[in-house]
């Protein structure tokens, strides 16, 4: 159980408030590399990872509508929200008109705003637009754009994600989008999908940002121990029904059936060692020194309107940023919050263990390499095209040194080759030796198209002098 902290009992703006952030699909009429999502773009004959295909849209507007709140914001992430659209128009026109509702829903703007233009209520269906360079050209994207706003939908903001294939479009879209008037997020690129190995990639440095967001970037999202109001006015709510209090690892009960699960009455100690570190989450650390009073549920629009005043403020000044945080202390009290800010991408140097003499540990196998596929022991049943999460660890003991890279290959082709490593502290607790910290590893990857039947998953752990030691495959079951 989680302790509350007293000290921080909840403000009013809080209290019959809440935010629940639904991941209603995994539908996507795209598939970019770089996407943690594991993505897929049809209906089949069984039941999917889509809110809809769970529970008709009915009953999802009526659990919505039976939430005692004076207002409720509803984060929607997906997939694409917007591509089952008939489901989608239904539950828009049940809830727009609601004043108890705000919307903050992520699209990457691939629908024909036409469709939707007898909706009533548009403008507090707030959108953030994603721009993916390598699924659709900018112009007509741009296009499909402005005719969502001019049908009367409110932009919050446009998103770019700076992965490699998006980085020669990015200056294009954050000059054209800000002349467009919209405020031009180049999001860094997180380890996810394709590029689940790599490191975050660090925004250039005139990308915009509010004090509040720089300050949770400047902790490193490390935010263990500190007052949180996020969990007490927050729901997770999933494609299956199930909803949940954030961050709190809490049962999940049944929005469908079940009243509300109850939230913390005041502020929580953070439970966790590193947030996700979203806006909302910055906005709601009673410790974070640049959140405007008083804290509330922040949504992406009022988050927009601040951008847009450091955009003007740093204008005016360009050592706005620079000026609002120096000086600030970080919550260790010494850091300096702009050299923390300024810092953030640089690697810290790694954690220090003690390994007890006297402490019995298990003995390594007498091979030149061991480690395993995650779950190997238990088959994949999936289908011809979709996208998969593998991830593992290899330990290389002979000379030749630690291992240099992972092949990941599926019916005799290498689907990735993966040569970043993170670590795997439960290997430290198991064998006790300080050099099997970072081996761990990971990728999120498409399975090509193949016939119905039985096939292999398998890594094979490659080391400094060429030498491919296999590790224990997984065996997959291909359905039709
Ligand atoms: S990043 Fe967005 S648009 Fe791209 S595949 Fe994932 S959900 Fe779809
Ligand atoms: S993980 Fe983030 S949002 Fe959740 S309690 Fe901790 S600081 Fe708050």
């Amino acid at each position: 159980m989680i302790a509350t902290n007293k000290s921080y009992a909840l403000p009013p703006a809080l209290q019959n408030q809440i935010r629940i952030t639904w991941n209603v699909s995994h539908w996507c009429n795209y598939d970019c590399s770089y996407c943690g999502v594991l993505v897929y773009s049809r209906r089949g004959p069984e039941r999917q990872a889509h809110s809809f295909d769970y529970y008709p849209v009915a009953d999802w507007i009526a659990a919505f509508q039976r939430i005692q709140k004076e207002r409720v914001v509803l984060k929607v992430l997906g997939g694409e929200p917007f591509m089952d659209r008939a489901n989608w128009k239904q539950l828009l026109q049940a809830l727009l008109p609601d004043p108890r509702f705000a919307f903050d829903i992520f699209t990457n703007g691939s629908w024909n705003a036409d469709y939707f233009k007898d909706l009533p209520n548009k403008e507090k269906a707030g959108l953030i637009v994603s721009f993916h360079s390598s699924k659709t050209a900018f112009e007509p994207w741009r296009e499909r754009l402005l005719r969502i706003r001019d049908a009367g939908f409110t932009i919050h903001s446009v998103v770019t994600v700076l992965a490699p294939e998006n980085e020669a479009e990015a200056e294009r879209f954050h000059a054209v989008m800000s002349s467009d008037g919209f405020v031009a997020e180049l999001r860094p690129m997180i380890p996810a999908g394709v590029y689940r190995d790599r490191k975050n990639a660090p925004p250039p440095l005139d990308c915009d940002f509010t004090p509040a967001v720089a300050w949770m970037q400047a902790l490193r999202n490390k935010t263990k121990g500190l007052p949180c109001y996020f969990p007490s006015a927050s729901y997770d709510l999933e494609w299956n029904g199930e909803i949940r209090v954030s961050c709190l690892n809490r049962p999940w009960t049944d929005f469908i059936r079940e009243p509300l699960p109850e939230t913390p009455p005041a502020a929580v100690n953070c439970p966790l060692d590193t947030c996700i570190g979203c806006m909302e989450m910055a906005y709601s650390m009673p410790a974070n020194p640049f959140v405007p009073p008083p804290i509330h549920i922040v949504t992406r629009g009022e988050f927009a309107g601040e951008v847009r005043q450091v955009k003007a403020a740093t204008a005016a000044s360009p050592d706005y940023l620079q000026k609002t945080l120096t000086g600030t202390p970080m919550p260790d009290g010494v850091t300096d919050c702009y050299d923390a800010f300024t810092n953030r991408f640089i690697d810290e140097p790694p954690v220090q263990f003690d390994i007890p003499a006297d402490r019995i540990f298990q003995a390594l196998p007498d091979a030149p390499a061991i480690g395993y596929l995650d779950n190997f022991l238990t088959p994949l049943e999936l289908r011809s095209s979709d996208r998969i999460t593998v991830s593992g660890w290899a330990y290389n003991a002979n000379p030749a040194g630690p291992v240099k890279q992972i092949q990941v290959n599926f019916a005799g082709q290498t689907l990735r080759t993966i040569e970043e490593f993170s670590p795997r502290p439960e290997l430290l607790e198991v064998f006790g030796r300080k050099e099997m910290l970072r081996t761990g590893f990971g990728a999120i990857l498409f399975i090509p198209p193949v016939p119905a039947g039985e096939y292999q998953l398998s890594a094979v752990a490659v080391d400094h002098q060429g030498n491919r030691h296999p590790l224990p495959p997984q065996s997959v079951r291909v359905i039709a």
